[in-house]
């Protein structure tokens, strides 16, 4: 079970942050990978916007680019 809720509200905020990104996959829907799991076609490492992210913090999470790794446990 991810620890963080997958809620529209999440999903608004990941995208202040992992849009941006570099390493963002920029598949249409995709959001919130530290809930859902990582992407569709992760690609490279450029960067990862989630040490900064409210979200990821009020869930308790570890780690970074869940978008390439999976959600955090
Ligand atoms: S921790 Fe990363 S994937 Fe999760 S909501 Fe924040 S920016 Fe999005
Ligand atoms: S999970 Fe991290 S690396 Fe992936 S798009 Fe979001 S901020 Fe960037």
């Amino acid at each position: 079970m991810p620890k963080v809720e997958d809620t529209r509200e999440n999903a608004e905020a990941c995208m202040q942050f992992c849009e941006p990104c570099l390493t963002y996959p920029g598949i249409a829907g995709e959001a919130l990978f530290c809930a859902r799991g990582k992407s569709s076609s992760p690609g490279g490492k450029k960067g990862c916007n989630c040490g900064i992210c409210d979200v990821r913090k009020k869930f308790g999470c570890d780690g970074t680019y869940y978008c390439i790794s999976g959600a955090c446990q």
